[in-house]
């Protein structure tokens, strides 16, 4: 049942069934687009294109009202509980996004003495901000200290001990990932609340989560959410954050002072509406399943070693789940070198160090990251060429 319901959605994928010898596997990068999507930006383009938040006739207006339902969908995209105390801000990209609220909001809450938890082993984009932030802050004479978040290879999972021993009364600020982009593991964020305590603003990296499992804001407690609209079907250079309104200085970048990226925002809204209608529950399941199939064999193959978490599937597992993205590395084949062997058999993967921040793992690596149009005969078939190299 699931498998025809895959069928009928990679079928909407104009540039997967146009190039049936290629296969891609870098969704973690950025995703394909639906024709739904490509759809809405011919659309909006051929028949509403204008400037947003200024201007009285009727092209004008409809483009204003557009972005302004679009901070509304994505609010119920995330099944924000109460719409009414948070507000979204639209950016290029996850990196605009963190640097906003790092850079930009952040600042303006800290005192001397302060605190931020930063997770070392994350993306870069979510290191960078918090770095910039504390300069910033020691030019104007307030010193606040970076504390490093450690991460734990064998449950896939951020070490929460240590967390609960670095976080103190004056960490004001925690920055987490959803889901690692390299190891692949669904962060239990859950527990980092617990470790910070009530006060702590959690700021969420949700680049490799939005459009790939349910989101949902009422099960999360954090404080902002910073997702991709490109990794999430839409167009680059689209991308959200979405902020609470519960406390520190309000969250209200931007309004109408610049032109905002309005195809980029109508091909978001498109996106939304498709995960939606596709189901996010069943995207993660497929692409849950396809990750344990790659993982589950590359365990079996001597030559391979895969970084991070274990696949596990039981939802009460104390090891964290993988979700589609499985980074591995050959015994004595450079990955680079990898890479280009497997994109001589058509498939196209990620080889190099994935922008991966300060004490992560900084050799190469090979990094296959799936999504809804990538099938089980793709996964096999990779598998029967990995295999060869072993
Ligand atoms: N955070 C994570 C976890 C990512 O994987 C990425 C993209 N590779 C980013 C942030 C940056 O996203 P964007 O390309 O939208 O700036």
């Amino acid at each position: 049942e699931l498998r025809a319901w895959q069928q009928a959605l990679r079928a909407q994928f104009p540039i997967v069934t146009g190039h049936p010898d290629l296969v891609y596997l870098d969704s973690a990068a950025t995703a394909q687009k639906p024709r739904a999507v490509l759809d809405a930006v011919q659309t909006y383009l051929t028949t509403t294109n204008a400037n947003a938040g200024r201007g009285t006739y009727t092209w004008a207006n409809r483009t204003t009202t557009l972005v302004e339902q679009a901070r509304d969908r994505v609010k119920r995209f995330l099944g924000d509980p109460a719409p009414e105390r948070s507000s979204v801000h639209f950016t290029s990209g996850a990196t605009e996004g963190l640097r906003t609220v790092g850079r930009d909001w952040l600042p303006r809450f800290l005192a001397d003495g302060d605190e931020i938890v930063v997770p070392v082993a994350d993306h870069q984009a979510n290191i960078s901000p918090w770095e910039e932030a504390r300069r910033q802050l020691a030019r104007q004479g307030v010193h606040v200290k970076l504390l490093p978040m450690p991460y734990q290879q064998a449950s896939g999972d951020y070490d929460h001990t240590a967390l609960a021993d670095i976080a103190g009364p004056r960490t004001r600020c925690v920055a987490v990932t959803h889901v690692h982009h390299v190891y692949g593991g669904d962060m239990n964020i859950h527990r980092i609340r617990r470790a910070v305590g009530p006060d702590a603003v959690i700021c969420l990296d949700a680049a490799q989560s939005v459009g790939h499992l349910p989101v949902e804001l009422s099960r999360l407690d954090a404080d902002f959410v910073v997702f991709s609209g490109h990794k999430a079907m839409a167009l680059p250079g689209s991308g959200a954050v979405w902020a609470r309104q519960a406390r520190g200085p309000e969250f209200a970048p931007g309004g109408w002072s610049g032109t905002p990226n309005t195809v980029g925002i109508a091909s978001l809204v498109a996106a939304l509406d498709w995960l939606d209608g596709a189901g996010t529950e069943r995207i993660e399941r497929w692409t849950v399943a396809l990750a344990a199939r790659l993982t589950e064999a590359l365990r079996h193959l001597d030559a391979y070693e895969v970084l991070g978490c274990r696949t596990s599937l039981a939802a009460d597992s104390p090891v964290q789940r993988r979700q589609g993205i499985v980074t591995f590395r050959h015994r004595d084949i450079d990955s680079g070198d990898l890479g280009f062997i497997l994109f001589s058999h058509g498939f196209m993967v990620r080889s190099d160090s994935h922008c991966q921040g300060g004490a992560g793992e900084k050799s190469d690596s090979v990094r296959v990251s799936l999504h809804v149009y990538n099938s089980t005969e793709e996964i096999d078939r990779l598998l029967s060429v990995l295999t060869t190299l072993g």
